[in-house]
């Protein structure tokens, strides 16, 4: 991945931040981005200890304005963005009949809308140089449903039929797009999970562990590689075997 340009969403910590650090080992030059400089700062601060190339970038996926001014700064800064990770994602669970409006909006404007704002951000430097790679973090959750998580599911569905409708408009132009959906990955997202609930879980993973961060960023490198190129519009899970 020499001479390309990695932009990872959420990746001040958890599973975006084994992206990066995994494109950066891979030799893609990264652009880590999230709301929390400081997070950020420590995360890029340790792939470039590692010898990589590593560059932060405030940005808020519940702006509009925040996204695009991104991405303008890395692409002046940068050129193009070869590599778009869309990991950046957030839950705010309970059962629908209690769901506050916000709650619902919070997270199809996170997840879903500011994945397409990225998306749209990236696509025209990817069409002119004729290479892409989209990769876009769903969840098993997207397949199987989940009660108590109706916003968050219906965001993550949402990213699957984003996936295979623009890998169908870009395919042409050599830019594939895929989603990938992890099962239960230990992050601080499943950390708040009670000590039960884990164990029920645990219970249905015939792999018989939790997923780990590096897990997810494996199969990201993967799609992100040449080796990938016959590869769009698929949703890859990552799960131990959890749904099938
Ligand atoms: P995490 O540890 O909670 O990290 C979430 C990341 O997203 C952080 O870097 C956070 O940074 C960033 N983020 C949140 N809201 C943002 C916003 N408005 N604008 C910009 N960045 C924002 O989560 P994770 O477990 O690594 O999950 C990463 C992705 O995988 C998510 O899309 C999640 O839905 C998905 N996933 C996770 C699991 C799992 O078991 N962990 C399973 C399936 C799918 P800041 O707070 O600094 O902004």
């Amino acid at each position: 991945m020499t001479g390309r340009t990695a932009f990872i969403t959420g990746a001040s910590r958890g599973i975006g931040q084994a992206c990066a650090e995994t494109l950066s080992r891979a030799g893609a030059r990264v652009v880590l981005a999230a709301r929390n400089l400081d997070k950020l700062e420590e995360a890029a601060g340790q792939i470039r200890a590692a010898g990589g190339e590593a560059f932060v970038q405030e940005m808020d996926l519940s702006s509009e304005e925040s996204i695009k001014g991104a991405f303008a700064k890395a692409a002046s800064e940068f050129g193009r963005i070869d590599i778009l990770v869309n990991n950046a994602g957030i839950t705010r669970d309970t059962l629908a009949l209690r769901m506050k409006r916000a709650d619902w909006d919070a997270v199809i404007q996170t997840n879903l809308t500011g994945t397409f704002l990225c998306i749209q951000q990236v696509l025209q430097g990817m069409m002119r140089e004729r290479w892409g790679r989209i990769i876009n973090i769903s969840s098993v959750v997207a397949q199987s449903g989940n009660p108590g998580q109706a916003n968050y599911v219906a965001s993550k569905s949402g990213v699957i039929g984003l996936t295979k409708a623009l890998a169908q408009e870009m395919a042409s132009r050599n830019i594939t797009i895929n989603a990938i959906a992890p099962g239960f990955i230990e992050t601080d997202m499943t950390a708040a999970l009670s000590p039960e609930l884990k164990v029920a879980l645990l219970a249905r993973i015939p792999l018989k562990r939790f997923g780990s961060a590096a897990d997810v960023a494996g199969a990201v490198k993967f799609l992100a590689s040449e080796e990938a190129s016959y590869i769009t519009g698929a949703v890859i899970d990552v799960n131990g075997g959890m749904y099938m």
